[in-house]
């Protein structure tokens, strides 16, 4: 279903003009306005999804095909030498528009750090504990 003031559903079903890479009935993937890299693609469903966590499954199983396709375009097509995939999920988590999209950003040799966190320490009973608490609240 889309959303009336959604800028990315507007988007995706072509009433605002973007720079399309690929579209088919499910998806487009546009040129992100502030690339953190030459290339940088956003793949977004037609339908509205706030985040991963209301994304249909179905579209969920197409989507990280879709960005292995894209990634191998950008290696061939231009020339970088690996690409990221980013999908955020909340304010917290950096996602600043509601519509769930998954960004495939092209690593060039010699290329500024994009995704990156200092590696943090653990103990086996954190570690233990932390687990239980994630599986235990598994739906
Ligand atoms: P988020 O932070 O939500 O994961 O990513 C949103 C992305 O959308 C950002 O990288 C931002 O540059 C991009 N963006 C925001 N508005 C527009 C727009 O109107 N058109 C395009 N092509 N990209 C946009
Ligand atoms: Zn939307």
């Amino acid at each position: 279903m889309k959303s009336d003031n959604c800028i990315f559903c507007k988007i995706a079903n072509g009433e605002i003009p973007s720079s399309t890479v690929y579209e088919d009935n499910d998806f487009r993937a546009i040129l992100d306005l502030s690339p953190a890299a030459k290339g940088h693609t956003l793949i977004l469903p037609k339908a509205h999804f706030d985040d991963v966590t209301n994304l249909d499954e179905t579209l969920g199983a197409k989507v990280v095909p879709l960005a292995a396709r894209i990634g191998r375009a950008m290696k061939s097509g231009l020339g970088c030498a690996g690409f990221n995939l980013v999908q955020n999920n909340g304010v917290a988590a950096g996602q600043t528009v509601m519509h769930f999209h998954l960004h495939v950003i092209p690593r060039y040799e010699g290329g500024p750090e994009i995704v990156t966190w200092t590696p943090g320490e653990t103990t086996a009973e954190d570690r233990e504990e932390t687990a239980k608490k994630i599986a235990a609240a598994l739906i």
